[in-house]
């Protein structure tokens, strides 16, 4: 055991690691810990609550398994997926551990059972779904059990700052309080210093040491594509270079996955839809093909997702963009888990994050939920796709992380040339859209300021023509959309079906103008 010499104790940090790194080997056939699992291990050794946040496929789980298995009593984990908890149920047993679950699916009798072997020690670890935790009785059979920890997997749904907040989470606040006294260790692939803030406040775990790994993924290549024409040519293009690659398509829709995956399988790829609205037993033979490279190619929405745990996928393309950086990063991560070379492509066009905005205000409509936060980040993950910055250095800085050097493998680090100003653009098609007083078409805007169409009424404004000879109407195209990722334009709906672009945040405009803000695009 490692001592600390001045006192001859076991140093804190240390405490139980080398007897958790035999339970590794023995029990997991593993030669030592990885990224921070060590780190995290001997905290809830030490009694310590502790946020992880690791990267998908980082090795979260066995930083709760571990010191579950090494103390009397047994390990709860709160898992949101019960088709993702047999699993790991199940792999654990296969293991010999004595892992057990508890949802909606069990029989009567099978809980009295259950609940007789948690009180006889039994098992080691207990994964319970956040409803099955609520349902009558369950709160108050555990406080009676000896639980020697607390593990909450996929800990971002508890935040409404999260990108995926479920409000079934809320209710794990509690569990601090009914076990104040055992370690609560709080797991996530993806949060933001704002997330993270709040993941502790709403489980109580104020003083939780925080451990982040790294979010790089050095054997990612990304690459964020403007659409031309339709995005399925462009995928079939795609796909071909990949050949016998296993690969998963994220579509906006559950329609659009239909249709794409028919698309695919004509073509003459392996490919099959997977969304919410199938049911259950197609879903989960669908994972089953997939897993068993059946199929080559998922065409899905976000429902499938969480726990995918693949190794050898080796793309992971965006049909339509996420609808956050914390969602891009969980999505991409799926991608290259075996540390070989993998792949991260994201189309997106002009209209996507119209669009995406207007269905959050729909949903705010419906629901009278503010979804402001939920706004904000998609505009953020629009300024991160048009912007000129590394994008693995893009997505490190979004989580906290400024260190590190550019990738050197993405888009923006490969591209030839320099990023270009496109602030006085912006400035030019602001004030073009002021002079118009009131909302435009995009290709009217452009054109107006290209000095096209004179016979239009806009001729007649100052602003006609002024960046003509100047900027090209792609370069102003991308301008505008950066405008709109900034929220200095907004679009609107005319005749309920065209999109049209209005002025919109007026602080951010005048930064515009005294150039406090700058516009970078990528070359
Ligand atoms: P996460 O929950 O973070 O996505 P998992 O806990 O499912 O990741 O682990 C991903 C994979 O990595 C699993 O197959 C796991 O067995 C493996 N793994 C975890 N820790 C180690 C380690 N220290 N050494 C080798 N493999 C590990
Ligand atoms: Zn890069």
């Amino acid at each position: 055991m490692f001592l600390d010499r001045t006192t001859e104790r076991p140093a804190p940090a240390e405490t139980g690691v080398d007897a958790a790194r035999d339970v590794l080997k023995t029990v997991f056939g593993y030669s030592d810990f990885r990224g921070r699992q060590a780190e995290v291990i001997s905290a809830i050794l030490n009694g310590e609550d502790v946020l992880a946040v690791m990267p998908t496929g980082g090795g979260k789980s066995l930083c709760y398994q571990i010191p579950a298995l090494m103390q009397r009593g047994f390990g709860l984990v709160i898992s949101p997926l019960i088709a993702l908890m047999s699993d790991q149920v199940q792999a654990l047993q296969d293991k010999g551990v004595r892992a057990a679950r508890l949802d909606s699916s069990l029989s009567m009798d099978a809980r009295y059972d259950l609940w007789d072997q948690a009180r006889d020690g039994q098992f080691d670890l207990l994964y319970l779904s956040p409803e099955a935790l609520l349902q009558p009785f369950v709160l108050d059979k555990l406080s009676r059990l000896p639980v020697n920890l607390v593990a909450i997997d996929e800990a971002h749904c508890v935040s409404q700052w999260g990108h995926d907040f479920r409000p079934e989470y809320r209710a794990l606040g509690q569990l601090k309080g009914l076990f104040p006294d055992v370690p609560t260790l709080a797991l996530t692939a993806t949060a933001d210093p704002h997330t993270r803030a709040d993941i502790k406040r709403a489980l109580h775990i104020d003083n939780a040491r925080e451990a982040i790994d790294s979010f790089d993924r050095p054997n990612l290549s990304l690459r964020l594509m403007r659409r031309q024409g339709s995005a399925a040519k462009t995928i079939v293009e795609m796909l071909r270079r990949q050949k016998q690659a296993s690969g998963i398509i994220y579509c906006g829709s559950r329609d659009g996955s239909e249709k794409l995956a028919r698309l695919l399988s004509a073509e003459g790829f392996k490919a099959d839809a997977y969304h919410a609205g199938l049911p259950a037993h197609t879903r989960e033979q669908r994972l089953k093909d997939f897993m068993a490279d059946k199929t080559r190619v998922m065409v899905a929405t976000i429902a499938f997702g969480m726990g995918i745990n693949k190794p050898d996928v080796r793309f992971v393309i965006h049909a339509d963009p996420p609808s956050s950086i914390e969602a891009y990063w969980q999505e991409v991560g799926r991608a290259g888990r075996d540390g070989k070379p993998a792949s991260g492509v994201c189309l997106y066009s002009s209209t996507d994050l119209g669009w995406a905005l207007r269905r959050l205000t729909m949903r705010e409509n419906e629901t009278g939920a503010d979804l402001g936060i939920q706004k904000q980040k998609a505009r953020d993950f629009f300024q991160f796709m048009l912007g000129a910055t590394c994008r693995r250095q893009g997505v490190r800085r979004y989580f906290g992380d400024t260190t590190g050097q550019a990738c050197g493998s993405c888009d923006n680090c490969l591209a030839r040339g320099e990023p270009s100003d496109a602030t006085e653009a912006a400035q030019m098609l602001m004030s073009a859209l002021y002079r118009f007083n009131g909302p435009r078409g995009r290709k009217k805007l452009i054109e107006h300021v290209l000095g096209k169409n004179p016979e239009d009424y806009g001729a007649r404004l100052k602003t006609f023509g002024i960046a003509a000879g100047q900027y090209k109407a792609d370069f102003l195209t991308q301008t505008l959309d950066y405008c709109e990722a900034l929220g200095l334009v907004a679009e609107e709906m005319f005749d309920g079906n065209k999109p049209i672009i209005a002025l919109n945040d007026a602080d951010a405009l005048r930064a515009l103008f005294r150039n406090d803000t700058r516009l970078y695009l990528r070359p």
